[in-house]
């Protein structure tokens, strides 16, 4: 299934207010003494009590290292560590769950991918294919790639509604042909929130015989996947943006690709055997992760998918294009306020972004912050998006299953108080008056 093509629920059986009670950490209220309004979620999502009872658990009643004990500890850690697997590739729609492999996060899945089957399958003059919608995390590990093989890194470009232009992906196929060997793509921006047509594209690729690597870290908090219907070659997430703990990621990669790719780091657990001579590696999944894994880790992201799933992704989905609609709608009233991105919220997931004239990202996360809410203010680990959209930086409002229509409210009745407060036109016209 395309994320572009999930069907959705009518939005009144969504109650995210019962939804917080789940999150301890959203009963506080900020230092204004107003309720926080946390906004911030496509950096990191906040964590429901499920999640941290399953970590507490693990600590405090069955906590051992995984896969190499024969004691009691030992075999329940193993089991719930590799059950939390086994969740993951349901979620997925994995064919089996040995071509889910844990990792530290994305970035450490992406670069793991570049650091094995890219040193491994890609040569001077062949052409790693991005857009310009990709996260650092998508950009700065095939960059390393490009200085130690030699090949080339080339950007799709982007229209004026935060899309690539299907008509410039396709003249960049017929322009360098069988040289990409890879198309590495977000399948939502992080910045414009902008859904791409996943399926289309990995067609596309594998009609010219290419790979592809799907970032998922802003899709699977918000959107079934289903990697045996979108056949990519790989698809990465991170545990920490649906609700799970940091350091906890997935690399998905198809089995035949990842029996034949190198193991990238060595070490306890990966290997069948060593001798002074050298070693055997393990078989997959075993084989990408050496080490002491993060057990714990992987047993919190489990839980926070069994209970998304619980809630049902097309309806979180649902919650927040209505969160969206309502945001873009009131800030289309307020003057001077740039959105990037796609302007129909249908096209997009739950993140506002936007500029406003005069006034820098910093100052408007800054007075947000003073009324409790929590925005994001940078260039979000995008800086050649932002390049190509004439901006240093922008600011990010990005919304989850918590959040409700009273604080998409609160958020923009402050980029009014911003944009009257800071803006030279805002003080102008607020002296006239
Ligand atoms: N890709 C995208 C689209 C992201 O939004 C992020 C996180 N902002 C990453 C990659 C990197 O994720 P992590 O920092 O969890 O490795």
């Amino acid at each position: 299934m395309d994320p572009s093509t999930i069907t959705t629920p009518p939005a009144t059986s969504f109650d995210p207010q019962s939804l917080r009670a789940d999150f301890p950490i959203l009963l506080q209220k900020a230092a204004s003494g107003e309720p926080l309004a946390y906004l911030d979620n496509a950096a990191s999502t906040q964590r429901p009590r499920q999640v941290i009872d399953a970590i507490s658990d693990c600590y405090q009643r069955y906590y051992a290292n995984v896969h190499r004990g024969i004691h009691t500890l030992s075999e329940s850690s193993t089991d719930r560590y590799e059950q939390a697997r086994r969740s993951v590739s349901v979620f997925l729609n994995a064919a089996s769950s040995d071509e889910v492999l844990f990792a530290a996060g994305t970035t450490a899945a992406i670069n793991t991918v570049a650091r094995t089957w890219g040193d491994q399958n890609v040569g001077r003059g062949d052409v790693i294919l991005l857009t310009m919608m990709e996260h650092h995390a998508n950009i700065v590990p095939w960059h390393q790639l490009a200085e130690r093989v030699g090949c080339e890194v080339v950007f799709a470009p982007l229209n004026d509604n935060g899309q690539v232009d299907q008509q410039q992906l396709d003249a960049l196929w017929q322009q360098h042909g069988s040289r990409i060997k890879l198309f590495a793509f977000t399948a939502v921006s992080n910045v414009l929130g902008t859904i791409n047509p996943v399926q289309q594209w990995v067609r596309q690729a594998q009609q010219h015989g290419a790979r592809t690597l799907v970032d998922a870290a802003q899709t699977a908090p918000h959107m079934a996947i289903d990697v045996q219907a979108w056949q990519p070659d790989f698809l990465v997430f991170s545990g920490h943006k649906l609700c799970g703990p940091t350091g906890i990621g997935v690399l998905y990669g198809r089995r035949e690709l990842l029996e034949s790719m190198p193991p990238f780091l060595g070490g306890g657990a990966m290997i069948q055997s060593v001798t002074t001579e050298g070693f055997a590696p393990a078989e997959l999944p075993d084989k990408f992760e050496a080490g002491t894994p993060p057990i714990t880790e992987a047993i919190g992201l489990g839980a926070a998918i069994d209970y998304l799933t619980d809630i049902g992704l097309e309806r979180i989905h649902r919650h927040e294009v209505n969160l969206t609609q309502h945001a873009h709608a009131l800030l289309a009233d307020v003057p001077g306020v740039r959105l990037i991105g796609p302007q129909d919220p249908a096209d997009k997931s739950g993140i506002v972004s936007f500029a406003i004239e005069g006034v820098h990202a910093h100052d408007i996360a800054q007075w947000m912050d003073t009324r409790g809410i929590a925005v994001r203010a940078g260039h979000h680990c995008a800086m050649p998006l932002h390049k190509s959209l004439g901006l240093s930086s922008s600011t990010r409002a990005s919304f989850y299953l918590y959040n409700t229509m009273d604080e998409v409210e609160r958020f923009v009745e402050a980029v009014r108080e911003v944009r009257a407060k800071f803006a030279p036109q805002g003080r102008r016209r607020r002296r006239r008056s």
